[in-house]
């Protein structure tokens, strides 16, 4: 089990009280600036979450006209695609960590069934 103490140790610096910032804590705490209507509920979410996706993407084209990137910038864009994908779980009346786990149990299933490669969203 990885600690708190291990996780300063390799320079992660955002803890709650000595522990790894978990998926749900993020989500608990970043859901105190989602603040959009009712009426936007996942519609809002899902379109912050491409445009913010997409803000990625511009920071890392980066590399092509500039030769190179600024890790800190793509970083910051990351993060408001987790917030976004935070708030989308939210709407859905999920967790970041039942979300998490599907994928890393839909994964697990592909690999098992040796469809990790190839393409289609139910293989
Ligand atoms: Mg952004």
């Amino acid at each position: 089990m990885i600690t708190g103490e291990d996780m300063e140790a390799l320079g992660y610096k955002y803890f709650t009280e000595g522990q790894a910032l978990t998926l749900n804590d993020y989500q608990a705490k970043a859901s105190a600036t989602a603040i959009y209507p009712e009426s936007a509920k996942i519609t809002y979410a899902a379109m912050g979450l491409a445009n913010e996706a997409g803000e990625v993407l511009g920071k890392v084209k980066k590399i092509i006209r500039d030769g190179t990137f600024s890790r800190e910038d793509i970083l910051d864009e990351l993060g408001d695609v987790l917030w976004y994908a935070a708030a989308l779980a939210r709407d859905l009346n999920s967790e970041l960590s039942e979300v998490a786990q599907r994928n890393l149990d839909k994964l697990a299933s592909r690999k098992e069934r040796g469809v990790i490669g190839g393409s289609g969203d139910k293989r």
